[in-house]
């Protein structure tokens, strides 16, 4: 859109001492409209999408992992090097929390077996249009299809629309921009050098909860792309020489590896590649079996039979898990029985790079706690609070990363809303000194 014929617009909030602007409708950004608007505060906020919350309806689509059961300090612990900082905007609004307030709602939770807490009826969209419901019927006003692009030269924020560019006015501006994945649902990562040219420190964004590429020979990805590996243990050493250990699902895909097992180790191996290159995953393809039942069923005389139909009959180790020995292992390891059976139960996989940031569940990196005050306003920005994915923090999936977003949105919401009262009570004591009245005139 070529400048001359752009529709220039200048909206001014009611009264910007008592306003708050909010940008991105996400998790995080409708949690600090609700804080904000149940204290009588103007809440107007803007997002780029014809409506809000699109990644939390997708998130709802594979079934609406919204909290966790495992007790506090567990919890907290999946939030790694971000732990103290995550745990301070848990305070007041943990998985408890956040389930009393789901209740709120209407909706019913339930606790499935690995503890992880779902909504009765797994999905995202009746919580959702509950929720906005309640927004809007308390007087929250949604801004749809205004792509925020930065601060103008007089610090008014500025939006493009599909009829024109619009300039906000805002005392006080609340940022829940999410992070760079799933670019189509709202989130594209573009308000990160908008910030840095601002002072703010930012890390750079990085996929988390990813799938990662493995070049797969062409007859093993044309066979077996789709097909689960159900019940394995993986392993990961860590730079510090620490181990990772989990257990549980993936699957194969044409170009490499995803799920959740993946997903939970992702952080470590997306770390090992950035700094050498590569990363290995060991798998025990029989978690339930020691390695000398292995070796023992490996060496029992097999007659005739072929060594797979042995494989499959002594072991039960047939179909894709096979499948992936057979690719991952040299033939040298089939003529060395001792070697296959350790080969079976700490299986290399080389892993040669995470899977581009837009397929992830999450991203890692974002805007800096250090850059943060403890209230999540930006020391760069006086009056800009930042909320949800789009700060410097990382969880595996299990509810961790939505409980994270919702609190956080809370916490800005509490910092934005101390932040007015002192502007309030600084402008009281100074007759004619209120933004408002400046940029009104
Ligand atoms: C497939 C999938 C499944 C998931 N499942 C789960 C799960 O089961 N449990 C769980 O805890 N988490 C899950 N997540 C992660 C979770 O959905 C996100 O962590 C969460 O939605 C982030 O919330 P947010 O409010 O920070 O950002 P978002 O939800 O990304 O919202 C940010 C909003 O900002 C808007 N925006 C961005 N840039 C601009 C701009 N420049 N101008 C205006 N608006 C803008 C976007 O349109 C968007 O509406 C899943 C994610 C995916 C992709």
């Amino acid at each position: 859109m070529h400048q001359h014929d752009t529709e220039r617009l200048t909206r001014l909030p009611d009264n910007t001492t008592d306003a708050v602007t909010i940008i991105g409708g996400g998790p995080a950004g409708l949690m600090a409209a609700e804080v904000l608007i149940q204290q009588g505060i103007r809440v107007d906020l803007y997002d780029a999408m014809p409506s809000v919350g699109r990644k939390f309806l997708l998130a709802g689509k594979g079934g609406m992992n919204i909290t966790h059961a495992e007790p506090l300090p567990q919890f907290l612990n999946r939030y790694g090097t971000r732990r103290d900082n995550i745990a301070a905007l848990l305070q007041d609004f943990g998985p408890e929390q956040l389930r009393d307030w789901i209740h709120g709602l209407g909706i019913e939770t339930f606790v499935g077996s690995s503890q992880r807490i779902f909504p009765k009826d797994m999905k995202a969209a009746p919580l959702l249009r509950a929720w906005l419901h309640r927004l809007r019927e308390a007087g929250v006003q949604l801004h749809m299809r205004h792509r925020w692009q930065g601060w103008d030269d007089d610090k008014r924020l500025q939006f493009t629309t599909p009829h024109g560019d619009v300039t906000v006015q805002a005392g006080c501006v609340l940022l829940a921009l999410g992070g760079a994945s799933w670019a189509r649902l709202g989130s594209d990562g573009r308000w990160l050098p908008l910030l840095q040219t601002r002072g703010v420190s930012v890390a750079p964004l990085r996929p988390s909860n990813c799938g990662f590429d493995i070049p797969w020979s062409e007859h093993f990805h044309t066979r077996y792309a789709g097909q689960p590996l159900k019940t394995l243990t993986a392993t990961v050493t860590r730079h510090d020489g620490s181990t990772l250990r989990r257990q549980g699902e993936c699957v194969i895909t044409t170009q490499g590896i995803e799920g959740g097992l993946i997903y939970a180790l992702s952080a470590p191996l997306r770390d090992a590649i950035d700094a050498t290159g590569k990363a290995e995953l060991l798998l025990d393809l029989l978690p339930d079996w020691p390695l000398e039942k292995v070796q023992r069923e490996l060496l029992h005389p097999r007659g005739a039979r072929s060594l797979s139909s042995h494989l499959q009959s002594r072991l039960k180790l047939s179909g894709v898990k096979a499948a992936l020995l057979r690719e991952c292992v040299g033939a040298e390891v089939y003529q060395d029985l001792p070697a296959l059976a350790a080969a079976i139960k700490a299986m290399p996989l080389q892993l040669s790079a995470p899977r581009p940031i837009d397929e992830a569940i999450s991203t890692a990196g974002g805007v800096a706690f250090e850059a943060l005050q403890d209230d999540l306003m930006l020391r760069a920005i006086p009056g800009v609070f930042c909320a949800g994915e789009m700060l410097d923090w990382e969880a595996p999936t299990g509810g961790y990363l939505l409980t994270a977003c919702f609190a956080s949105g809370r916490h800005a919401a509490l910092g934005a809303l101390q932040w007015l009262s002192q502007s309030r009570q600084k402008s009281d004591s100074e007759p004619g000194s209120a933004d408002n009245e400046e940029q009104a005139s």
